[in-house]
């Protein structure tokens, strides 16, 4: 028999997935109003080209990027990206901090390349990142902004060789669902890449890169350098056509569409400064509940760590996790499984900026209410 949850208790979104993420019902009606005009026409011509401007426009000012970055899109989603870092930004050495799913896939990539020399893969324990250390032997170093599948957070920051001074590779940060919720100084990074079905509530399928001058720099002299670098994962085609406010092949326009009014809607409300506020408050509550319960613990031992967009939740083990999330489910609150290979017993819950905080609240209500009744 199914646990019903009393309606009161409930909130009133029950998406908490972290990718694909709830997706603002106002920001799609407001796509839905356009669709007459844009969804259906040619990505060559003004009004899709129009978008794609806007979206790169908004992306500047809520990243507050410097003189000389650009914003760089593609098909592809963040996993392309790796490839076409592995093609078009490593030169021949990269070091990897790995701390998860996500982030160890990318060392992967780079690992397989016969074109790459083998990278520097620094790995820490699932629930902690590990430091970047400068070293000589390599021109890229790989971060993630916000580990997904664990739900660890990372400050972005340049590693500092002896001297006390940036090293000198390039800082290339995965920032799938970190981008949009969580701060952080541009200057930090040279390929801050994301894909939009995270913080920013839209569908998958791009890949967003912020991308310093010392980036599109290595990018071109790669480039011309003679490697082989397939056509669809040329960055330089990419940089190009992003320059034009277009993609090299078809994007998804309704992807963009939802983006671009994400985009605005963090804007219009005072920027990445709020956007990311939305999460700490998310943050704030489900950590605190679960610090103050006595059935579950927050992840990540150390609250430095522990990120403000996914939230990692262990549960005792006289508790199965797997029967709340399947309760909840039930009741039309989805998504809160733990990622699939970490296998513990664990809740994950997004706290993306489109997740209403009072909604994070009701939903720690519902598991109380489970856990009592269960
Ligand atoms: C979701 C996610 C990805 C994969 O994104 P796709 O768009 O599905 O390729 C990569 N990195 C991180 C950190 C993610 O959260």
């Amino acid at each position: 028999m199914t646990l019903e949850i009393p309606k009161e208790l409930k909130p009133k979104d029950g998406r908490f997935g972290c990718g694909p993420s709830k997706v603002r019902t106002e920001a799609f009606a407001k796509v839905a109003e356009q669709a007459g005009t844009l969804l259906g026409t040619s990505h060559r011509q003004a009004p899709v080209r129009q978008l794609v401007k806007r979206m790169r426009e908004g992306l500047s000012s809520l990243f507050s990027l410097p003189e000389g970055y650009e914003v760089v899109l593609g098909n592809g989603g963040a996993t392309c990206f790796w490839d076409i870092a592995t093609f078009c930004l490593i030169q021949e050495r990269s070091q990897h901090l790995s701390f998860g799913e996500f982030s160890s896939k990318f060392a992967s990539a780079a690992k397989a390349a016969p074109h790459l020399a083998d990278p520097v893969v620094i790995k820490s324990d699932f629930g902690t990142h590990p430091e970047a250390v400068a070293d000589e032997s390599v021109d890229v170093y790989a971060f993630t902004h916000n580990e997904t599948s664990t739900g660890v957070a990372m400050e972005i920051k340049r590693p500092l060789d002896s001297s006390g001074k940036p090293a000198s590779g390039l800082v290339l940060v995965d920032a799938t669902s970190g981008a949009g919720g969580l701060r952080f100084d541009p200057r930090e990074a040279d390929a801050y890449y994301f894909a939009p079905q995270k913080s920013f509530g839209s569908d998958g399928g791009l890949f967003i890169a912020v991308m310093s001058p010392a980036a599109i720099e290595r990018s071109k002299k790669i480039g011309e350098s003679g490697r082989f670098i397939p056509a669809f994962l040329d960055l330089n085609t990419a940089i190009d056509n992003s320059r034009l406010d277009q993609t090299y092949n078809t994007p998804s326009i309704v992807t963009m569409a939802v983006m671009a009014e994400q985009i605005d809607w963090f804007n219009e409300n005072g920027g990445l400064e709020w956007a990311a506020s939305r999460s700490d408050k998310s943050a704030e509550i489900i950590y605190g509940w679960a610090e103050n319960s006595d059935f579950a613990t927050p992840f990540a031992a150390n609250p430095k760590d522990r990120s403000h967009v996914v939230a990692t939740i262990d549960f005792a083990d006289e508790i199965d996790a797997s029967q709340i999330a399947k309760t909840l489910r039930q009741n039309g609150i989805v998504d809160t499984e733990p990622y699939r290979k970490l296998g513990r017993n664990q809740l994950r819950v997004a706290m993306f900026p489109g997740i209403d905080p009072e909604d994070i609240e009701a939903l720690t209500g519902c598991v109380d209410y489970i856990v009592k009744n269960m």
